[in-house]
């Protein structure tokens, strides 16, 4: 790890600021040879900031006028020397910039480096470098929130709590073992078994709080049905309206697949849609009723919108038929044509459905449907109480195998066999938790998770 690395960390195009990150030994000798402070002060302090020009050494041209933020180990991002240069915003300055860095003795950085650095040195672990990639590829509010908390070290102290747990139970179980006298074998392992369900119930409610947090970081995949003329366009257009922030128009895998994240009121949005969502219509009779029952299946949630200002036909009650046994909800929507059908309303009750009237043309009734959205993911509480929630795959996938062990540790006690055992399979489930903080991980995990940063965090 001696390389001194370099890197662009702004992103590419024209901006105010362009930033040039360095981090490792080398660093401040090689802004030396680039950068002339207006001020000669040769003293390099920590948390301080130089104004000068960068200069080409071999003929002393002036590249940029920038100023230098200086950091000295440990008290840096990486924990090593570091200085980021604020350059002016502009592919070339930047890239000249890296280029005489490069040449002055850094190297190119890898993606996600300086972090990996980070983590490797000791400053972070891994789910907070993990909640570091996902607070940069924020889709919501919300999805920042949950990583801050996890870049913060919440998911760690709560693992670390686990696994001193788990700890003490193996500390006793061996002095009774080393002192059979000290500690009866029945009493500690009564203690073992209260303290290993104890275990079980947080790992299992760590692991359930996936459910949520998978739907903060990818959306609630929806999808909005109803037949020709419902209103669909009409809705979409005003929740469009309301959306302050597409983040992403994502072009999935299958090609013809569209899925759009929209962030209405704080709620993450994932709309799907096989045909394009803007301008065709999710009619069952045009995309087929096979492929709308995968659309309809695939969905954590449906918004079935009918027209109330016209008798049900057929076609509507197909669409009933679709959502029998799904999350959905119905809007009925054109209440502000007063020839409302109050036939139609009986009908659509017995489906057992939240309803709300809308009307998608004069924007009434929207809040309603978001609030109602709100309650059904209980994402109201997710922004008014500060419980944990895993919000990524490879963390509950460590969490599942934790609790498989201890599960076999209650079995053993249940089942009277020799207390050590139970010693075994603790260890295990620490090892399992211990590749989530990233105590006891492989290489491989590592370098994969850095990979998917990018260049110059
Ligand atoms: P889609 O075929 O389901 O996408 O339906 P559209 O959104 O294209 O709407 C069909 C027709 O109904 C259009 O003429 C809209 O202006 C009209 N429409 C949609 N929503 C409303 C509404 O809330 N009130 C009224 N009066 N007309 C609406």
């Amino acid at each position: 790890m001696e390389k001194t690395i370099v890197a662009i960390s702004t992103a590419s195009g024209n901006g105010g600021i362009g930033i040039i990150r360095l981090s490792g030994k080398q660093t401040f000798d090689i802004v030396n040879k680039i950068f002339v402070p207006k001020n000669k002060s040769k003293e390099i302090k920590g948390y301080t900031i130089k104004y000068g020009n960068i200069i080409n050494p071999n003929n002393n041209e002036i590249i940029d006028e920038v100023l230098v933020s200086y950091f000295v180990a440990p008290k840096s991002y990486t924990t090593e020397n570091m200085c980021e240069i604020n350059s002016h915003g502009g592919t070339v300055v930047e890239k000249r910039i890296l280029e005489l860095c490069l040449q002055n003795g850094a190297e190119l950085a890898e993606p996600g480096e300086f972090t990996k650095r980070a983590f490797l040195n000791g400053r972070i672990d891994l789910s907070q470098a993990e909640g570091i990639i996902d607070l940069i590829n924020s889709k919501t509010e919300m999805e920042a929130k949950e990583s801050i908390n996890q870049l913060e070290g919440s998911l760690s102290k709560k693992i670390k709590e686990i696994e001193k747990k788990m700890l003490d139970i193996t500390v006793n179980i061996e002095v009774t073992i080393d002192y059979p006298e000290y500690d009866a074998e029945e009493v500690t392992n009564e203690e073992a078994l209260k303290s290993l369900k104890n275990i079980h119930i947080m790992l299992k409610n760590l692991e359930n709080s996936f459910n949520k947090g998978k739907i903060i970081k990818d959306g609630i995949k929806t999808v909005i049905i109803g037949k020709p003329n419902a209103g669909k366009s009409s809705l979409l257009n005003t929740m469009l309206k309301e959306d302050r922030a597409i983040v992403s128009d994502i072009a999935g895998t299958t090609r013809d697949t569209i899925e759009e994240y929209l962030n209405i009121d704080g709620i993450p949005l994932k709309l799907i849609d096989t045909a394009g969502i803007r301008d065709t219509d999710n009619t069952i009779e045009k995309i087929g009723v096979e492929k709308s029952k995968k659309l309809v299946k695939d969905a954590d949630l449906v918004i079935a919108i009918f027209d109330i200002s016209t008798n049900f036909d057929d076609d509507d009650r197909k669409i009933m038929n679709l959502i029998k046994d799904k999350k959905a909800i119905i809007l009925l929507n054109k209440v502000d044509i007063l020839s409302e059908n109050k036939e139609n309303e009986e009908e659509i009750k017995e489906l057992n459905k939240p309803i709300i009237k809308i009307s998608a043309k004069e924007e009434i009734g929207l809040d309603l449907l978001y609030s109602e959205i709100k309650k059904m993911f209980e994402l109201n509480e997710i922004s008014s109480n500060n419980e944990i929630l895993i919000t990524n795959e490879r963390h509950k996938n460590q969490i599942i195998k934790a609790d498989k062990h201890i599960l076999e540790g209650i079995e053993t006690i249940e089942k009277h066999l020799p207390v050590d055992i139970i010693s075994i399979y603790i260890n295990q489930a620490m090892e399992e938790l211990g590749e989530i903080t990233g105590e006891n991980v492989s290489e491989n995990i590592i370098n994969e998770i850095f990979a998917r940063f990018c260049l110059g965090k």
